[in-house]
């Protein structure tokens, strides 16, 4: 579902799940998350209960589905997938959840983005595992209580700011997924290479990593696109040479920014003198919510040491004007 919002196409996701980890022992990285993780799955094993609900939170492409789908392969239950803009009526909800079986998983992606009828259904199920369905209006309104069978909700969002109080405090368990360093990249590379069969060597899968944003999934999508160039140039073979050749023609940023990081970076140098600046000025300038830049992109330009958080607003750093070709002072072109 979050696919078709990225603009991803059929194949695009038929790639993605091609390589996709199933069991937990194949997913790379987020150690202290797996091995929380590892505990509370086997407690509940033991307990023959349903996990505690587990909300996902962080940037795209880090794993959040992924997670939720080896939970429920290593419950040995059953996942049922939506998202919340899909969930439009507490009736489509009620369906959901009546059909679970004891124990099953229901994966909410993008929960942030819940009604707020639907979210208030939601509380009953959570905590009771019962659902309070209203009939009629007015002095015929009376409601009916239907229980369900236990189950774990597992919730994803990007953006955990816009959850309410109400439903974050009904997940008891809230991992926040990090992004990636380069050598857990470089491996997560070298394990889909091998899944699709390429050849490559541990230096061009270096080189991949490092251009990646942190991330799993552009990790992928740009060997995928790499692969294209070997295929065609290199007799199909990955090495260092072809994939600084197609990183090249692809324009592929040297440190992985994307469009709009270098958006953010240059509205604030060109606007704004470097800074400092508020984050709703920024937002306004690049045609971005404030949210949004705040907890999907200025994470990694902070990281990375584009971009610095002062008390009177953000400011870029002297790697941002390097990166981009300015000079710091005169607002303007090199
Ligand atoms: P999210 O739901 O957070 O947007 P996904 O779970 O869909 O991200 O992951 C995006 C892609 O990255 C998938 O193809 C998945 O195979 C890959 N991926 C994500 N995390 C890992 C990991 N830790 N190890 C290996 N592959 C990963």
């Amino acid at each position: 579902l979050n696919r078709e919002k990225q603009g991803m196409s059929t194949s695009e996701s038929d790639f993605e799940n091609t390589i996709r980890p199933g069991q937990i022992r194949e997913f790379a990285g987020q150690p202290q998350l797996i091995e929380n993780l590892v505990i509370f799955i086997r407690a509940a094993k033991m307990r023959g209960e349903a996990l505690d609900h587990i909300l996902f939170h962080g940037p795209p492409g880090l794993g959040k589905t992924t997670l939720s789908r080896i939970v429920a392969n290593e419950l040995g239950v059953n996942i049922k997938e939506t998202s919340g803009p899909v969930i439009e009526k507490p009736g489509d909800l009620a369906g959901l959840l009546t059909s679970l079986e004891p124990n099953d998983v229901l994966f909410i992606d993008e929960i942030h983005r819940l009604s707020t009828v639907v979210e208030e259904y939601l509380y009953a199920a959570m905590e009771d595992y019962r659902l309070d369905i209203l009939l009629d209006s007015g002095p015929n309104a009376r409601s009916i209580q239907l229980s369900l069978n236990p189950f774990t909700l597992v919730g994803a969002t990007t953006r955990s700011g816009l959850l309410t109080a109400p439903l974050l405090s009904r997940f008891a368990i809230k991992s926040r997924l990090e992004y990636y360093d380069a050598a857990t990249l470089q491996k997560i590379i070298l394990r889909s290479a091998e899944i699709l069969a390429v050849k490559i060597s541990h230096e061009a899968a270096a080189e991949i990593a490092g251009r990646s944003r942190a991330t799993p999934r552009i990790a992928n999508g740009l060997l995928r696109r790499v692969r294209d160039f070997a295929q065609v140039l290199n007799d199909g073979v990955i090495d260092t040479g072809i994939t600084k050749h197609a990183l090249k023609a692809l324009n592929v940023d040297e440190y992985g920014l994307d469009e709009m990081d270098n958006r953010i970076l240059l509205a604030i140098i060109e606007k704004f003198k470097g800074g400092p600046v508020g984050i709703t000025t920024i937002a306004t300038a690049v045609g971005e919510e404030a949210g949004t830049i705040e907890e999907v992109y200025e994470p990694f330009l902070i990281q990375e040491g584009f971009l610095q958080r002062t008390p009177r607003g953000r400011e870029v750093t002297h790697k941002a004007y390097e990166h981009l070709g300015k000079k710091p002072g005169n607002r303007g072109a090199v």
